[in-house]
């Protein structure tokens, strides 16, 4: 691998910004790696090569920026998120073909901030799945061992960033689907609060559980992208017009925890957690102790219910923003059907994958008359006094800290027979969203028996992104650094 390509975003930036390098060299390395490593990894949907080429050529010509953040920095964005004239499948086939006219505002702030984007990133199929295998083209590998997931939904990200394809990316998460493929591929991922992050332009899953977030080799890289993305947008009305601190500054502030308190929730610690998993979590958290933070336990007694509450939320709201998918308004159209009906059905059919299919089923069941009440208002209601207790337990503590998923990356193939297996992953992710609170994911070390990457779980007060990105770096400086697989 060039030393080109593994050094961080922070560094590359600094070197585009000296001159050292040019953003057509950046770029040049990032396409080299990609060619070099996609056809084991499978990170990437599109790649747009020549459009990278001819912008950091423009880049170039004007030479570097001082007021961009990001000037010539090569990154790639889940598939997920509308960019201009570049195809956006959601990592289905029935958006094989479509190419938005406008960018999301993520994306479109990163453009702003001279970043070059690389390339889409695979997904399970809408951001449904834990693992990648959902998507509709093909499974993502795990860089650190191509037998294994990298993680989901947002793998394809997760992977390219371990892999050294690009030098960061956006993730999306309405229940883990950040944290959990950067827990597993080894990196940094950040799931703003709900609002922080314009959603306009991420073509939506579950509407008031969707964040943008940024997933990097280093904290400080998480803090530079967030920066970029952060902020009101009036074209999202759920953004949340609040001041966005400095974050990379922030980081500067400390090289101790004193005077910080972490909780510890004891629901977390017994759910058929993985001893390597819980191993590494305590050993990063005895550290936090060392560095001068305080521990206490805190109760999060409705997480029993969170994962039978999030999976009647998310497929409600799934149900409804994909009706729009129907052959007419966007997306593959059947041209044999001899009605408008049969045009639906079977454009849906053969557009849609099995498990987008079992949800669009399920959430349509959740939303009917005669059991609406006994479903989706009940999971409302449960949602909220979920929120509740995060929010009491976060009266105690500044942090609450714990394990990404109960163990670590599985094998391609192992969970894909049992769905509800499978929703089980996202245990400890997805109160987060439920509660609309930012979360993140911190590799802390390989696990003792399958030497792959673990990650531990920071969970913050709202827009408090800044702590947790604080505590996030303070701690990468002192555990045990997991490194970069050897691909
Ligand atoms: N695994 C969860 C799901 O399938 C979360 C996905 C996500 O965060 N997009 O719904």
């Amino acid at each position: 691998m060039s030393d080109l390509t593994q050094l961080t975003l922070s560094e590359v930036r600094a070197k585009l910004a000296d001159k050292t390098l040019t953003a057509l060299d950046v770029t040049e390395a990032a396409l080299a790696r990609i060619q070099a490593t996609e056809p084991t990894v499978q990170a990437l949907l599109s790649v747009q090569a020549e459009e990278a080429r001819a912008r950091a050529k423009a880049l170039d010509a004007q030479g570097p920026d001082a007021a961009k953040p990001l000037w010539g920095v090569p990154l790639v964005v889940k598939d997920v998120l509308c960019t201009k004239d570049a195809p956006t499948t959601c990592g289905s086939k029935i958006l094989e073909n479509f190419r938005p006219v406008y960018d999301a505002t993520a994306v479109a702030r990163l453009k702003d901030a001279g970043a070059i984007i690389l390339a889409k990133a695979n997904m399970d199929e809408f951001a449904m799945g834990s693992t990648t295998e959902n998507s509709a083209y093909f499974a993502t590998k795990n860089p650190w061992d191509t037998s294994r997931v990298p993680g989901g939904s947002s793998g394809g990200s997760g992977a390219t960033v371990a892999a050294c394809q690009c030098f960061g990316a956006l993730g999306t998460d309405t229940g883990g689907s950040i944290r959990l493929p950067a827990s597993f591929c080894g990196i940094v991922g950040l799931k703003p609060t709900y609002g922080r992050v314009s959603r306009f332009g991420m073509v939506a899953y579950g509407s008031s559980l969707d964040q943008i977030g940024p997933m990097t080799r280093t904290v400080e890289d998480a803090a530079r992208l967030l920066q970029v993305i952060a902020g009101h947008d009036e074209r999202d009305s759920t953004s949340v017009n609040t001041p966005v601190p400095d974050y990379v500054a922030g980081l500067a502030q400390s090289n101790d925890l004193k005077g910080l308190t972490i909780g510890l929730p004891e629901e977390y610690w017994d759910k058929g957690l993985s001893s390597e998993v819980a191993e590494a979590c305590a050993a990063a958290i005895k550290q936090a102790e060392a560095l001068g933070a305080k521990t206490v336990p805190v109760r999060l007694k409705l997480s029993e219910y969170a994962i039978a509450t999030y999976y009647i939320i998310a497929v409600a709201e799934a149900s409804s923003n994909l009706a729009r998918f129907d052959g007419v308004r966007y997306g593959h159209r059947d041209h044999d059907a001899q009605s408008l009906i049969e045009m639906y059905v079977k454009s849906r059919t053969q557009g849609f994958g099995e498990e987008v299919q079992r949800r669009i089923i399920l959430g349509t069941y959740v939303l009917s008359s005669g059991y609406y009440d006994a479903y989706y208002r009940k999971a409302a209601q449960v949602r909220r006094l979920i929120r509740q207790d995060f929010e009491a337990a976060l009266t105690q503590c500044d942090v609450i800290m714990g394990p990404v998923c109960p163990t670590t990356a599985f094998k391609v193939g192992e969970m894909t027979a049992d769905p509800l297996q499978m929703y089980l992953m996202d245990i400890f992710t997805i109160s987060t969203n439920l509660a609309g609170l930012p979360g993140m994911s911190l590799p802390v070390g390989l696990g003792r028996d399958s030497g792959m990457p673990v990650g531990l779980q920071l969970t913050g007060r709202a827009f408090d992104e800044a702590r947790l990105l604080q505590v996030a770096g303070v701690l990468e400086r002192n555990v045990p650094a997991t490194g970069l697989p050897s691909l």
